[in-house]
């Protein structure tokens, strides 16, 4: 018996021009042509047919009838298997801080708050965390990343403002401390920032330059009589700018400032030593006003995240101890003299930048969190929304529409490649803390930087696609789209500006790749690119160019090649643009003239690193009926991501015309059949509800959710 239908206002009949989301039960979308054969119309309407009504939501506007769940070729998910495996070591800790926000009401927060009344709950859920909750979250960072970051993921589904402040506070205050400190800073600071005793700012950014940080201009000049360094800001373009946790709270500064020795440089000249970090209290201990010297100004309201209080500081001969010098890569003798382990003022500057990436690899996993959330409430909603269907038929399902699986399931499959991903980015930066061996270090830093900015974009884009997905009600703020688009739209620019970080990682393939010709070894990531000059630059085989299969296109080993080979021959044709162009325009001429080139190939390596990373974690998944579920979910993240690129591979005859469609044609069916097990997909992410929040994406009775929420009582049944 068909479910009742649900009053609505627009007409039941499909609209000229929408196609069903019809499929056959070989599970392949059909042209127009093959389903208006009767044949395809039997299977259609069967389909339909076995489609099971869910559970009646809340009073009169409940659901009518859901789309319910099908099975394609005897997949079947389970929710709690998938998450026993995605599940982290740190869930427990990450359950803890959800079920103590959740017992405290007055902790969370509102969809409507002014910016000075979410500042101040901001700081309030912080120093509850710290001094109620008992978590130390620099002791954490410091004993093991992973739980600090579990733990930064899950402040962030409580408000992406509380993990910026959290962020500020331990990862760039606490961790410009004890990474550029030595151990009498340690001592002196550790406990106090830890419990929140010294709340501080890490103050790098100027007016006229972020993202070249080698350009700033803020001096602090030594001065052998006081044994005293000196802070100034020359002139405004040096005025240190959206410092979070400056505005209101921070106690101290992490300040990055040119060191200046007056006499030591030639002729007689200050010396410029370059950039150093450089301890400076800000506000008084007792009673938190400014201190003499230092002017601070408010930098209002922002775009999002206005939990935190970002802050403009201006330094007049602000003088400080010649201990405030964080001195790990260089240090200032009382006579005045220089020392350092590093011989040169890049090595040192490399060097200190280096020990921030702890921020970066933060912002990759947390965007992975806020991606998780966007997915979630956008595809509960669309298996619960239901519009048009075949004539005197039910409605369908909105994620039975092709259009909307194709929307929204790669971007599920993208969350899983991203889990994996981060994962494995944590490990390394776990090893890097714990062995500082320098290769790793190394791969650290490209890793964080390409993932960061790859994962970072990617969910940019995908929370404003999911807010489309659903409709009107995806604009109202309590379904949450407009807040979490709005928060994370600055991972894109801070912690390194996206467009910057990708050259990074672009200019260190490059010179892996010089080092590959000059007979030197590669480092651990990059390890794919040992046999690239060889098996990837040769002229694609024209007899695998032609293969359509499904095993072979499924074949992970097909998936990672074409992966590989694109990075391969981005990487050979792009050193040799560079060469080509270096003679007439010089380094940064020819580096400028090839940086669309050089970004394609950052982003080509990243998803090659992540797609590996994915393949590896389905092969390690012990339990078969979930591994086949991460397989497939596998295999779309791979083959959409060669389909969006597919007329590169065409180019080089990589693939046949035929293996392009084949693959186009694959890419739907995948979509369709992830379709199948979707709700199993978010259930598995494990987030509670009260962090998802928004009505519409509940695990059950979402409308009756949405419709108390604005005031509708639930009618007695
Ligand atoms: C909310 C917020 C909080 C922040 N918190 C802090 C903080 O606590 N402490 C701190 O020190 N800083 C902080 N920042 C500053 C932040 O780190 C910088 O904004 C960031 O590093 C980018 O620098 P920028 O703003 O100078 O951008 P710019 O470097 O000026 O970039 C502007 C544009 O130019 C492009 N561009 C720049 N260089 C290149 C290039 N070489 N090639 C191609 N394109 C390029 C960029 O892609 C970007 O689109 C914060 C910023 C914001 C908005």
């Amino acid at each position: 018996t068909p479910p009742p239908r649900r009053a609505h206002a627009s007409s039941n009949a499909s609209p000229p021009g929408v196609a069903m989301a019809t499929t056959s039960r070989s599970g392949r979308h059909g042209s127009d042509d093959e389903e208006s054969t009767p044949a395809m119309r039997r299977l259609r309407r069967l389909s339909l047919h076995l489609l099971q009504p869910a559970p009646e939501g809340g009073g009169s506007l409940g659901p009518a009838a859901c789309a319910g769940k099908r099975r394609a070729g005897g997949l079947d998910a389970d929710a709690a298997a998938l998450t026993a495996y995605l599940r982290g070591r740190h869930r427990k800790m990450q359950a803890r801080v959800y079920e103590f926000y959740v017992a405290r009401p007055e902790l969370q927060t509102p969809v409507e708050l002014p910016m000075a009344a979410h500042r101040d709950l901001c700081f309030r859920q912080m120093a509850a965390l710290v001094r109620e909750a008992g978590v130390r979250p620099l002791s954490l960072m410091a004993a093991d990343p992973a739980e600090y970051f579990a733990v930064m993921e899950a402040v962030g589904g409580v408000d992406i403002s509380l993990a910026i402040k959290v962020g500020v506070q331990y990862s760039l205050w606490g961790g410009s401390v004890i990474n550029l400190g030595t151990k009498k800073h340690k001592e002196k600071y550790f406990d106090k920032i830890d419990n929140l005793e010294y709340p501080g700012c890490f103050a790098m950014t100027e007016l006229h330059h972020g993202s070249n940080v080698q350009a700033l201009q803020t001096t602090a000049t030594f001065d052998p009589v006081t044994d005293e360094f000196i802070i100034d800001t020359p002139n405004d373009g040096a005025i240190k700018w959206w410092i979070g946790n400056a505005a209101l709270h921070g106690k101290f500064a992490t300040v990055f400032a040119r060191l200046i020795l007056p006499l030591q440089g030639k002729g007689g000249e200050p010396a410029d030593m370059g950039i150093h970090a450089f301890i400076v209290p800000i506000r008084d201990l007792e009673t938190h006003a400014v201190l003499p010297g230092i002017e601070i100004n408010d930098c209002g309201h922002k775009i999002g995240l206005n939990g935190v209080d970002n802050g403009a500081l201006r330094f007049r001969s602000v003088r400080i101890p010649r201990d405030n010098l964080l001195n790990r890569f260089g240090d200032v003798a009382r006579d005045g003299k220089y020392t350092s382990s590093l011989p040169t003022i890049n090595r040192r500057f490399a060097a200190t930048l280096g020990e921030l990436v702890g921020g970066r690899v933060g912002l990759a996993y947390s965007s992975v969190g806020v991606l998780k959330v966007a997915v979630t409430i956008a595809v509960r909603y669309a298996l619960l929304r239901q519009q048009f269907g075949p004539p005197k038929e039910p409605e369908i399902s909105v994620l039975d529409y092709q259009s909307h699986q194709h929307k929204l399931m790669p971007m599920l499959a993208s969350a899983y490649a991203f889990h994996f991903a981060r994962a494995y980015l944590v490990d390394m930066y776990s090893e890097m803390k714990k062995t500082n061996d320098e290769d790793v270090t190394a791969d650290v830093h490209v890793l964080s930087s390409g993932l960061k900015s790859y994962i970072t974009s990617y969910t940019a884009k995908s929370i404003s696609i999911c807010r489309e997905s659903c409709g009107g009600h995806g604009y109202a703020a309590v379904n949450r789209f407009g807040g979490l688009r709005n928060d994370h739209d600055i991972f894109q620019t801070f912690e390194g500006d996206n467009t910057v970080l990708l050259q990074q990682v672009a200019g260190d393939l490059l010179k892996q790749y010089q080092q590959k010709f000059k007979g030197g070894t590669l480092s651990v990531t990059w390890n794919y690119l040992r046999d690239s000059m060889g098996t990837y630059l040769s002229q694609p085989n024209p007899v695998t160019a032609r293969w359509e299969g499904e095993d072979h296109l499924r074949d992970p080993k097909f998936q990672l090649d074409a992966f590989r080979y694109r990075t391969s021959r981005l990487l050979h044709s792009v050193a040799a643009r560079l060469q080509k162009h270096m003679k007439t325009l010089g380094g940064f001429g020819a580096w400028n003239r090839c940086l669309n080139h050089l970004l394609t190939l950052a982003e080509s390596h990243i998803e090659s690193v992540i797609l590996a990373r994915f393949i590896e974690a389905v092969k390690s998944c012990p339990d078969e009926k979930t591994r086949e579920v991460l397989k497939l979910v596998c295999d779309l993240y791979a083959l959409e991501r060669i389909w969006k690129d597919i007329g590169t591979y065409r180019n080089v005859d990589y693939v046949a015309p035929n293996k392009a469609k084949a693959i186009h044609k694959l890419v739907d069916y995948l979509s369709y059949q992830v379709r199948l097990v979707a709700r199993e997909l978010v259930d598995a992410f494990d987030v509670p509800d009260q962090i998802i929040r928004a009505p519409i994406g509940m695990q059950s009775e979402a409308y009756a959710q949405y419709t108390q929420g604005v005031g509708f009582y639930r009618q007695p049944t």
